[in-house]
């Protein structure tokens, strides 16, 4: 992702009331933010935040929260935002390492990952958000039944992923390296990086890890 300084971009966050400002404040509490009881699904890394946005819009019954650690980048899904008539989406301009500083424990039905950033070096692992140290933490704010859904065309990532999982002592359950080309592909949302990727003809791999 190219990180141009957007001029103006962090004070858009501040102003937007579809940007929750510390967040820490409703650890435990987000069912407050929605006013109703529905299960919250989250996005980590949304970037431009097509995905999130069209899964708010196909499920109103599903309270959507898109996490993005770059103000640059997240102004382009505020774009979208903006344009919608949903009350199920806010963003958190945050970096998920802290991410159990946010959620409560259980309080998260499901965390999707799309094309996290792969930090090639060896010694830049724990930063992969489908390391053993993330899927430690998405194991406090998960609730019993949740899930992730990561999705990548980058192969290394998706094998350490693989891993990962395993590791942590997750399941999987399912998993593919083709996956436009696949039974599961019913009902995908293409995220931005899905469509460039897939169009320059690179297979999606994706997973479902559960515990
Ligand atoms: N998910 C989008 C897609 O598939 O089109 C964007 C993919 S982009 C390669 C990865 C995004 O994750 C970037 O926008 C980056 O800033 C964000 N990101 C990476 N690490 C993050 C972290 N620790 N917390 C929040 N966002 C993060």
């Amino acid at each position: 992702m190219r990180l141009r300084n957007i001029k103006g971009a962090r004070e858009a966050m501040t102003e937007s009331k579809f940007v929750i400002q510390n967040p820490e404040q409703y650890k435990g509490r987000w069912k407050e933010v929605f006013h109703n009881d529905n299960p919250i699904h989250i996005e980590v890394g949304m970037g431009k935040g097509k995905f999130i946005t069209t899964l708010a819009q196909q499920n109103p019954n599903i309270n959507y929260i898109g996490i993005e650690k770059y103000s640059s980048v997240l102004i382009r899904a505020l774009e979208k935002r903006e344009t919608m008539e949903v009350s199920n989406l806010f963003f958190l301009r945050f970096d998920a390492e802290n991410i159990l500083d946010i959620f409560g424990n259980g309080e998260v039905g499901r965390i999707y990952l799309n094309f996290s950033d792969p930090w090639p070096k060896d010694r830049h692992a724990k930063r992969r958000l489908t390391s053993k140290e993330y899927f430690a933490r998405y194991d406090q704010i998960l609730e019993k039944n949740g899930q992730v859904e990561f999705k990548t065309d980058n192969q290394d990532l998706f094998t350490f992923s693989l891993e990962s999982v395993t590791e942590a002592g997750w399941y999987m359950e399912m998993s593919t390296r083709d996956y436009h080309n696949s039974p599961y592909m019913e009902g995908n949302v293409m995220t931005e990086y899905e469509e460039k990727f897939s169009s320059m003809g690179n297979p999606i791999c994706k997973l479902i890890a559960k515990r």
